[in-house]
């Protein structure tokens, strides 16, 4: 079999995967990313960027380059509870340089990246390279077996970094234990077609225990529609007539047009699930992102969370790794500095499922819901949801070495 020999592995070009890559490079490691599609154009990944994450692109000097891309900015996240209008979420308080959050498809913020990486020689990014195995050795992970078009090759490094998702090779292959933390829903995604004259800055309704969420992409909106969990077969059964119904309660100025959703082939099922893992980490093999702690689309801080991972390890790893092997003991650092983060963003992340989407606060009656009454009552308050989604507990910043870029 083929064999690559580099530095450092990351599997998985997500967010996490194409930002702790970009770090890397950036101080002169040693580095491939492997990710098993041949582009990074898939819908429906969440296309949040965060004022934490535009915070980051400042320190790295890319801002001003980075919004030149086409995107939208929601600078509030106002909800519809049982009729009423509430704005849960105002970043204009937030001290960073954008107080807003950027929607863009994902592909374009991982394509960037991806430019970014490559003028670092040390970069390489291999594309339809899915890992399909850990190579262990004396007890450590020394590399991955990977297949391609081609065939299969080994990448031999020092440290892999499993940035391959909730349902990662990495994770499973080194045995890690997985705490699931129970979610009660699951979300119908799809486009619908967005006309002048709609609400540009609304997001989420609720009415009845139920849950529309609708985010402005300009000629169309990206919808989700909460469902129970395990709940779609039922609702295929009823037919689609029924869940175009159950939007229009929601959101009654989708009526004129609804009827464009007449086939389930436009409607994606995306199953919800948070949980973490007990260890990220064993000689060899750290895991970050969502391979360490899979998010809920709730709050829609999961790529975030993952960029947020991506600086803490090139920050504690990456002056080490130029030069050569980390300990166990490096790795766990990692964890150490992003566990708390993590645990505070999935407790707010199962609050919202249990009290906000699956019923309590919003299925009786039109009163608000208590959390959305203490936000009336005490303004003040409302930092605190915008600080939680818009920066996150514990924020990181670029302290990563920098080699000069080649262009
Ligand atoms: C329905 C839904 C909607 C969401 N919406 C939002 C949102 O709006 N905003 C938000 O912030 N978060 C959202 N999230 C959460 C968010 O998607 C994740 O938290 C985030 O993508 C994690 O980034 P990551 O890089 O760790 O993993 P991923 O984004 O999952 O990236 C993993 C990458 O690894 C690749 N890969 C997997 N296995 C292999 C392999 N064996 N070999 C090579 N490559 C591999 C995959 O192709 C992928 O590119 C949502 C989640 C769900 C379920």
């Amino acid at each position: 079999m083929p064999e690559i020999r580099t530095r450092c592995v990351i599997v998985g070009g997500g967010p996490a995967g194409m930002m702790t890559g970009y770090l890397l490079a950036r101080a002169g490691v040693d580095v491939a990313v492997l990710e098993k599609h041949s582009d990074f154009n898939r819908d429906f990944r969440g296309d949040t960027i965060h004022p934490s994450t535009l915070e980051l692109l400042h320190e790295l000097g890319l801002l001003d380059e980075f919004l030149k891309l086409p995107h939208q900015e929601m600078k509030q996240l106002k909800g519809i509870f049982n009729g009423h209008a509430v704005t849960m979420t105002d970043f204009s308080r937030l001290r960073t340089h954008c107080q807003f959050i950027a929607f863009m498809p994902q592909w374009d913020f991982l394509n960037f990246f991806a430019a970014k990486a490559r003028c670092f020689p040390s970069f390489a990014l291999h594309m339809q390279h899915e890992v399909i195995d850990l190579i262990f050795e004396s007890g450590r992970v020394a590399g991955v077996r990977a297949k391609n078009p081609e065939g299969e090759l080994a990448f031999r490094a020092d440290l892999v970094i499993g940035a391959d998702g909730r349902h990662a090779t990495t994770h499973t292959r080194a045995g890690f234990e997985i705490q699931e933390l129970g979610v009660p829903i699951d979300a119908l995604w799809m486009h619908i077609s967005r006309r002048p004259g709609d609400p540009d800055q609304l997001f989420g309704f609720f009415r009845n225990g139920k849950l529309l969420v609708l985010i402005n992409r300009d000629d169309y909106y990206q919808a989700g529609f909460v469902i129970p969990k395990g709940g779609i077969e039922a609702i295929k059964e009823k037919g689609l007539p029924f869940l175009q119904s159950e939007i229009v309660a929601l959101a009654p100025f989708l009526r004129d047009r609804i009827a464009a959703l007449d086939d389930w082939s436009k409607i994606k099922l995306l199953t919800v699930q948070i949980n973490r893992l007990r260890k990220w980490c064993r000689e060899g093999l750290l895991c970050i992102g969502d391979s360490a702690h899979a998010m809920s689309p709730a709050g829609g801080v999961g790529i975030n969370l993952a960029l947020q991972d991506a600086v803490a390890t090139a920050n504690l790893l990456a002056a080490k790794l130029k030069t050569g092997p980390v300990s166990v003991a490096d790795l766990e650092k990692v964890q150490k500095r992003r566990e708390w983060p993590t645990r505070v963003i999935q407790a707010m992340q199962v609050f919202i499922h249990r009290r906000v989407v699956t019923g309590r606060e919003t299925e009786s009656g039109d009163s608000l819901p208590l959390f959305v009454r203490l936000l009336q009552w005490f303004p003040f308050m409302s930092g605190l949801p915008a600080r939680l989604i818009g920066i996150g507990p514990r924020p990181e910043h670029i302290r990563s070495p920098a080699m000069v870029p080649d262009v």
